[in-house]
């Protein structure tokens, strides 16, 4: 894919613009560009559709912020699941129902009843653990999902009987009210009330689906989770949503993964950070010592003389990429060192002892130093 444009520059608004102005921008570029003002110009459609998904994304809060995060990465797809990291761009026409309500007075979103038209799209969601999200994992899931009724085969009307054809409407499945305005006559495309927009009245119906022409159909469905997927992102598994109208296929179902926290780790990205307490002794003399990852433990040999909050870098233990596995983020691990608090006697007269050592062993082991003997600064109990 050819490098997209940033968002901003193609609605050519800065990055602190309002919500208002983005609007602005947009509706100036749509009025345009549509491809109802511009038919067969293809440039035009070109950017049409890039400022459409620009407006999509910057005119919600939530992918607003992700975008100005993490660019065009944010919702960047791929792999076999038809992994979307959450811009749904047939969720569009939604977000500009409001749009273009006003700007082409419903012609755009009229549409005839009888034309194919895909199922909705269906919502669920499924929590999974730190380290699945890490390596990928395999997920049964119950949704209830529509399918066309096997007894009127989808038509909602009694077997032997058929649908009539709406006489309020037409069939059209929509009924256009003219009002007097200050402005002016203003068309408005409303669904219409007698068929609710199906354009078809049902005089007897399907007892079996109640007339709706679907039956809802509890289903168990196999998600294949990839590794390296982060909580909030969503798994797009197509053609699982509700069946179309009209011949039209069906939605996908969009799946949300949540991801659980981790007692210990904590993850940025492809990155892990987590905090393993060390000992003093071991801080001073150095040796090797074991680090929890997301692979198991693994050996870590620590310097002598590390300090407290030293980070390591444990190279490649991060979480792998959702695009190739084998790119993976790193660990980094804070090495916290831990001052014994419970000291028995012995253990006391130990570290007095240790601490004279360090001072030249002229010390009688508390606080009394003879003046113009200068600490130097390396007692323990400084
Ligand atoms: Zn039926
Ligand atoms: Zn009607």
């Amino acid at each position: 894919m050819a490098d997209k444009r940033d968002y901003y520059e193609v609605l050519g608004v800065d990055r602190n613009a309002t919500d208002a102005d983005i609007k602005k921008a947009y509706r100036a570029i749509a009025k345009k560009n549509h491809p109802d003002m511009n038919p067969g110009d293809k440039d035009a459609e070109a950017r049409f559709k890039e400022a459409s998904e620009a407006y999509a994304v910057l005119s919600d809060a939530e992918k607003r912020r992700k975008y100005d995060q993490f660019g065009h990465s944010a919702f960047e797809g791929g792999g076999p699941g038809g992994f979307s990291g959450g811009f749904d761009f047939s969720d569009v026409g939604d977000i500009f129902g409001d749009i273009f309500g006003d700007l082409f007075g419903g012609r755009s979103r009229s549409r005839n009843a009888n034309e194919p038209r895909r199922g909705q799209n269906v919502h669920a969601s499924v929590r999974i653990t730190f380290e699945e999200a890490c390596f990928g994992t395999e997920k049964e899931l119950d949704v209830t999902l529509k399918d066309s009724c096997s007894t009127c085969h989808g038509t909602g009307a009694k077997p032997g009987t058929t649908p009539e054809t709406c006489s309020k409407c037409g069939g059209k499945g929509q009924v256009v009210y003219t009002q007097n305005s200050l402005f002016g006559q203003v068309r408005n495309v409303q669904a219409c009330p007698d068929c609710r927009g199906s354009g078809k009245i049902i005089r007897e119906k399907c007892t079996a689906c109640r007339g709706s022409g679907y039956v809802s159909n509890r289903k168990t469905i196999q998600v294949t989770i990839p590794a390296g997927i982060d909580n909030g992102q969503s798994i797009r598994i197509r053609d699982k949503g509700e069946p179309g109208v009209n011949g039209g296929g069906r939605g996908d179902l969009l799946v949300e993964v949540m991801v659980s926290r981790h007692p210990i780790f904590q993850r940025q990205d492809r990155d892990i950070y987590s905090t393993v307490p060390i000992s003093f002794a071991r801080a001073a003399l150095g040796g090797e010592m074991r680090i929890p990852t997301i692979d198991g433990d693994v050996a870590y040999d620590v310097k002598a003389g590390t300090q407290t909050d030293t980070r390591v870098r444990l190279k490649g233990k991060g979480v792998p990429s959702l695009r190739n596995k084998d790119i993976r983020g790193d660990h980094f691990v804070t090495l916290v060192v831990e001052v014994p608090t419970r000291l028995n006697n012995e253990q006391k007269d130990l570290l007095r002892k240790f601490d004279e050592s360090l001072n030249g062993g002229s010390s009688t082991g508390d606080s009394t130093e003879k003046p113009g003997k200068k600490n130097k600064g390396k007692g323990l109990f400084r």
